[in-house]
């Protein structure tokens, strides 16, 4: 629903020379949503981010927030506030001075800065460090203190930049269950960049994909998942098959895709690979010059295992083709 202090994008370009980053894109991000800037490394997200944050000319087209044009305010007065994918703290600097230094620059007064500071750092959990030195912190901890930092000036929208790209696996997953909570209790917009589907997937209440300087396809998570609408966001998303039926490109999710011993029902193939995945077997298979995959549940595939270079056959419901734009 459409609130009027949305966070809009109308034509937004950026060009370096001929070259194109951004082509004119145009969209709604709805107030209070979590929103994830999904697609391919060169796309155009980052510098669609620090057009938003002002860290980057708009070189046509504008942003616009509360139906105000923000595109030629500075930074510090867009209602925006950016955290970085390197989110370097002051090393000389406790983690409370770290998160009030945007106020410190304000001029606000110490115990102004002091007192919004240590709010951010309850917020991120961070309260019993608040006087501890960067270099004293894990890398988790010295993230929430950049996002106590991005949030103490408390930004209508924030926006980060493959803000969980430097933790390792285990710890990407608890940080990313807390960036959601934060987002619900702060009840404000989050956009975020992302080369992951599976981030993507799991924070996002809408995906817009990119590709090639343009907005592919935007949507729930769901609906971009489960109904691509191009062979791009097919084959981007992953987790689904592109085949052409009739002349036309139809998208068939791979766990749609069944595994039956040659002389059953479907279509001769070949299996070509197998990869354990602990609740799942990834089996890739030739069919007609094509490499399909089919995700078969554990029991499913050990009850008749296959191995590469066995024939089988592959087969689906119909009824699970979705059509792609050609
Ligand atoms: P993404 O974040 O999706 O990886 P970027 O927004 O960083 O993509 O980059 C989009 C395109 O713009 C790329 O082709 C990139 O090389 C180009 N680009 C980005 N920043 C600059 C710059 N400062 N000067 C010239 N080209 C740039």
């Amino acid at each position: 629903m459409r609130t009027g202090k949305d966070l809009e994008l109308v034509g937004l370009t950026k060009r370096y020379g001929d070259a194109v980053a951004v082509a004119g894109i145009d969209h709604v991000f709805s107030n209070g949503s979590y929103v994830c800037l999904l697609g391919p490394s060169g796309c155009g997200k980052s510098t669609t981010l620090r057009m938003i944050a002002g860290h980057e000319s708009v070189s046509d087209g504008s942003v616009v927030l509360d139906g105000k044009d923000i595109s030629r305010l500075p930074p510090a007065k867009r209602g925006t506030a950016m955290m970085f994918q390197s989110y370097a703290l002051f090393p000389h600097l406790s983690v409370r001075d770290n998160v009030s230094f945007s106020l410190r620059m304000k001029g606000e007064a110490k115990e102004v800065r002091h007192k919004a500071a240590d709010e951010m750092l309850e917020l991120v959990d961070m309260s019993h460090l608040a006087d501890r030195m960067p270099d004293q912190l894990s890398g988790g901890q010295q993230q929430r203190v950049a996002l106590a930092r991005a949030l103490v000036t408390r930004p209508r929208v924030l926006l980060l930049d493959e803000p969980l790209s430097a933790l390792d696996p285990f710890l990407r997953i608890r940080v990313r269950a807390e960036l959601k909570r934060l987002q619900r209790e702060l009840g404000i917009t989050f956009i975020h960049v992302t080369h992951g589907q599976d981030e993507a997937l799991a924070l996002a209440d809408e995906i817009v994909v990119m590709n090639n300087a343009v907005i592919e396809q935007a949507g729930p998570a769901r609906d971009v998942f489960s109904a691509p609408r191009t062979e791009f966001v097919a084959r981007f998303m992953g987790g689904h098959n592109v085949l052409t039926v009739d002349g036309t490109p139809c998208a068939l999710r791979a766990d749609h895709t069944l595994l039956a011993p040659a002389g059953a029902g479907g279509r001769d193939a070949v299996v070509t690979s197998v990869e354990y995945q602990g609740d799942r077997v990834a089996v890739t298979a030739r069919m007609e010059g094509e490499e399909l995959l089919a995700l078969v549940p554990d029991a499913a595939f050990f009850a008749d295992p296959k191995s590469p270079g066995e024939a089988v056959r592959l087969s689906w419901d119909e009824g699970r083709l979705h059509r792609l734009q050609a």
